[in-house]
């Protein structure tokens, strides 16, 4: 089951006088389940693919198909509301919201897709119990350490079970002990959920939980890997 398909899609900045090739003619499969790493240096690409994948910037040429339908072709509205039914997203920079503590912040996903208030309630203090954060629910994010914060991330992205979550080098700010936590958090929520995973890292050690590592150069596709899963690509 092929949840994202992407044909032929370029990414071109026109900076004046020259044109940066952020993305050339990338086809690929995301299958369902799928924890795929999308890698490489600095530079090759990585975050302009993810932002594509997600729906948070229109491709030059090209198109993405994602949980059947063309987002490609989507205008802005429309792609908000896709993103909000299907999608999480988990950022290097944690991006909660301030004024707001742990709870409050992963009820918000429940808030937005109208989910009463006692259910937004205890779900996301499920979740928060669930990241080991269960003691924190009152807690400001600057009242917390870097992967406390994370996982109140992960909470709050996972919290409306999406099919597809991206994460975008999620564990760059985080130490080795956060990063396995983190890490291992997220792969089993997915496999927990049957969830698609979209990780992007420049981290090879990262790149070892996944099941699909796609390496990116310059723009392009360089080399892409599988481990065997049946379950996944029967
Ligand atoms: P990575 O995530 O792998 O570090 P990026 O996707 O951020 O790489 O960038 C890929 C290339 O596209 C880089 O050469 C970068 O300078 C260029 N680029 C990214 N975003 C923009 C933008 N908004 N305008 C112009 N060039 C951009
Ligand atoms: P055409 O025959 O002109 O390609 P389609 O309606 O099939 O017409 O496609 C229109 C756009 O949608 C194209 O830009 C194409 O890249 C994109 N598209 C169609 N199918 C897929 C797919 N399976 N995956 C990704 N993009 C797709």
């Amino acid at each position: 089951d092929k949840i994202i398909q992407v044909r032929k899609l370029y990414k071109i900045y026109d900076m004046g006088e020259e044109k940066v090739y952020a993305l050339r003619n990338i086809h690929l499969n995301v299958f369902r389940g799928e924890i795929c790493c999308i890698f490489g240096p600095s530079g090759s690409g990585k975050s302009t693919l993810l932002n594509q994948l997600a729906g948070l910037e229109k491709p030059s040429r090209g198109g993405v198909k994602i949980c059947g339908e063309i987002i490609s072709k989507m205008d802005e509205n429309e792609l908000a509301a896709f993103r909000q039914k299907h999608s999480g997203f988990i950022f290097q920079s944690y991006d909660l919201l301030q004024h707001l503590n742990a709870l409050e912040n992963v009820a918000l996903p429940l808030e937005f897709a109208g989910v009463e208030r006692s259910i937004r309630q205890k779900r996301a203090k499920e979740m928060l119990k669930r990241v080991g954060l269960a003691k924190r629910l009152k807690h400001y994010p600057r009242q917390m350490s870097g992967g406390q914060q994370q996982r109140v991330g992960i909470a709050r992205a996972f919290v409306n079970r999406p099919e597809v979550i991206f994460a975008d080098e999620p564990t760059g700010n985080l130490d080795s002990k956060s990063t396995k936590e983190v890490m291992e958090m997220m792969v089993d929520f997915v496999h927990e959920y049957n969830q698609t995973l979209i990780l992007v890292t420049h981290d090879q050690e990262m790149a070892a939980y996944a099941d699909h590592i796609v390496t990116l150069s310059d723009g392009s596709i360089i080399k892409e890997e599988w481990k065997e899963k049946e379950e996944i690509y029967e």
